[in-house]
């Protein structure tokens, strides 16, 4: 009996002297400030860092790997505790939240079937992808409210889900188990940066605007006299609705669901009457900006595309200065549009708005000559954006002015040769563009002293007209030519050109190099939409210039852009103001993507044209709704007075009369008999 005793008790304590020298050489060192670090974090496990759980976020911001703010489940308290912890400075950042795209909830909308399944949007689209005709709607089964790991949706009255924005930690779990692709997080500058694709929730008159506004919504909003908070929606998109309410040519009225059965909706007239409303109350609805970048940007031209980039650009967090070559910011609108169309003040007070999102303007500036690429890089902007409208050649008089490095136009060049100017191109010439009328040039060039001239052109040799005894003469005379070439992309350092790469049409987009650049024509009377952004130096180069590349802003998809130097047709602000603010928008997103290190490109699946979403083509069980507002007009026999205005706009009675006609349209729903969207 001791005998066995003490077998077990040494056979006990054989293994306990093991386990212990096990432990001390399997141990495995805890860090202890990965321990801190997982004790501040919240412990939800949401993967909104993109991390799996919160002990690999600990140990990934202990190392450096991601931020303090990644922990976006944890919100701001959280991410401050982290911070002290690491002894690193937390930088303000922007809200996200997250949103569900569909205004119409399964019993408001057209079905396919009835479903009475499980719960769980997951389990009810692998029938016939869900119950709803509507490919993206919601279906309100909640599954993002049972995921949610803070509480923060809940199914409302109206059927679909709610956000509770104060709740929301914008940590992603919604969107990614919604398997419609209806929920999803949103922010000011994600709303900034968002081109439409089909498979998003979008009304007709939304996808025809170039400006993208969310015309349901501000209507709806104006129906039930929240005209502040419908002014912000559309100040979401268009920095000047006061101008645009009185000179859009309204290609959403074009596109108006209700124009099937009945007249458009007025809907730029309802801006009109929300943007004049607050004009007259002398408050001003100012948008979100986002967290300051301290990163400074110029915006070359101070129409309404200029305009609107540097609004966009400081919206977006950055520090934008507009440089103007006339005494006062506008262009076009001020010095082409008589104040019967456009009072000035109501111009002044537009302009005024954008200036005080923090927007810097510089008068009586002309980019060449009294500001330059070389000047504003040293001056620390990191990019500098052209949106000069296009007007210098047509403005120049023939001085040929030299506006971007390298670059002249044709025609002002081709004016100040006729009136016996000399313009020093350099040993390299470059002709880009195409027609019979750039070779000449090329000619003139080489005949002017360029030591060689190559001209790339778009077309080809046949369009061209060109034979094998035109190619030799032109050979001769010291021209080469590359047919079907595009120009992608141009170097340069301080105020030169330096290298110029190209691509030839099915050459598998393989790029070809000039180097040693001195002058690139342009066989072109306006200015290209550039955008220069700043190279990192070569550190083994003897070479104190700045260097730069220039980029193109992506364009919408019906006009892809391949060629920096495309002719695409200009935009006049006068004919269509709201192209130009499309525009602005997409080069201000351009240059946040450039600065951000990603490539400028089109986001994926850009919608191509408002025609590339699914529509309705018949509209039925409509309710009865009044007739479309006429706009008031001044008397005919005031109108001799000049300056005064002749549409008066709409009064509130009106306005909210013609908001009510609006069809509250989605991707294929719409307000109608039996099938009325529950108040929210
Ligand atoms: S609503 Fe979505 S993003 Fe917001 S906390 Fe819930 S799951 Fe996260
Ligand atoms: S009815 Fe309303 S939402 Fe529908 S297209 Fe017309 S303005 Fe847009």
């Amino acid at each position: 009996m001791i005998v066995e005793a003490l077998a077990i008790g040494g056979l006990g304590l054989a293994a306990a002297v093991g386990l212990g020298v096990a432990a001390k050489i399997f141990a495995v060192e805890v860090d202890p400030l990965v321990t801190a670090v997982e004790e501040a974090l919240p412990g939800a496990n949401c993967g909104g860092c993109g991390m799996a759980g919160c002990s690999a976020a600990a140990a990934a911001m202990a190392a450096g790997r991601i931020p303090p703010s990644a922990c976006v489940g944890g919100g701001a308290a959280v991410q401050a505790e982290v911070a002290k912890i690491l002894g690193l400075a937390l930088s303000a950042s922007e809200p996200v939240v997250a949103h569900v795209n569909c205004r119409y909830a399964t019993a408001s909308a057209d079905v396919k079937y009835q479903y009475d399944g499980i719960r769980d949007c997951r389990a009810a689209v692998l029938l016939f992808g869900g119950p709803k005709e509507c490919p993206v709607g919601c279906l309100g089964l909640g599954t993002c409210v049972v995921n949610c790991p803070f509480g923060a949706i809940q199914i409302g009255a109206n059927g679909l889900p709610q956000v509770d924005a104060a709740l929301c930690t914008g940590c992603g779990t919604c969107e990614r188990v919604c398997p419609m692709g209806a929920a999803g997080l949103t922010s000011v500058s994600n709303r900034i940066l968002r081109e439409f694709t089909p498979n998003q929730c979008t009304a007709p008159c939304q996808r025809s605007c170039p400006a993208g506004i969310d015309v349901a919504r501000y209507i709806d909003l104006t129906a039930k006299g929240r005209y502040d908070d419908a002014l912000a929606v559309v100040k979401e998109r268009n920095p000047l609705p006061l101008i645009c309410g009185r000179i859009c040519p309204r290609p959403c009225e074009a596109a108006c669901r209700r124009a099937k059965v009945d007249e458009p909706v007025a809907i730029d007239n309802i801006k009109r009457f929300l943007a004049d409303h607050e004009m007259q109350s002398g408050k001003r609805v100012q948008p979100y900006k986002a967290p300051a970048k301290n990163r400074k940007v110029a915006v070359i031209g101070g129409g309404a595309e200029g305009l609107t980039a540097a609004y966009f650009l400081a919206r977006l967090g950055y520090a934008p200065t507009v440089f103007e070559a006339g005494e006062k910011l506008g262009g076009m609108l001020r010095t082409a549009l008589p104040a019967e169309r456009l009072p000035r003040e109501v111009l002044d007070w537009e302009i005024e708005g954008i200036l005080e999102m923090g927007v810097e303007a510089r008068l009586n500036q002309t980019f060449g000559r009294d500001c330059n690429l070389p000047e504003l890089f040293k001056e620390g902007f990191e990019a500098v954006i052209m949106a000069s409208g296009g007007w210098d050649a047509m403005l120049s008089g023939g001085k040929a002015p030299r506006t971007m490095p390298g670059l002249h136009l044709m025609l002002p060049l081709k004016m100040a040769w006729a009136k016996g100017q000399d313009i020093d191109l350099g040993r390299n010439v470059v002709i880009v563009g195409g027609g019979a009328e750039a070779l000449n040039v090329a000619r003139q060039a080489r005949q002017r002293g360029a030591g060689r001239a190559l001209a790339l052109l778009r077309q080809t040799r046949e369009a061209l007209g060109l034979d094998a005894q035109g190619l030799l003469a032109l050979a001769n005379e010291g021209v080469d030519c590359v047919f079907e070439a595009s120009v992608t992309g141009l170097f340069g350092g301080g105020d030169r050109a330096e290298r110029l790469e190209y691509v030839i049409a099915g050459d598998d987009d393989q790029p070809q190099a000039v180097e040693g650049v001195s002058s690139i024509i342009i066989a072109s009377g306006r200015l290209p939409k550039l955008i220069f952004v700043r190279q990192e130096a070569d550190p083994y180069a003897n070479d104190e210039a700045l260097h730069w590349r220039s980029l193109r802003p992506y364009g919408p998809p019906e006009r892809p852009v391949v060629d920096l130097f495309d002719d695409l047709p200009t935009v006049a602000d006068h004919r269509a103001v709201v192209e130009a603010i499309g525009s602005g928008r997409r080069a201000a997103a351009s240059a946040h993507m450039a600065l951000s290190g990603r490539p400028v490109a089109a986001p994926a699946q850009m919608l191509c044209s408002a025609d590339c979403a699914l529509d309705v083509e018949a509209l039925d069980d409509l309710l009865a709704a009044p007739q479309r507002q006429p706009m008031p007009e001044l008397a005919p026999e005031r109108r001799v007075y000049a300056g005064l205005e002749i549409e008066l706009g709409l009064d509130e009675r009106a306005a909210k009369t013609e908001a009510s006609r609006c069809l509250n349209c989605g991707l294929i729903c719409y307000k109608r008999e039996g099938k009325l969207p529950a108040a929210a």
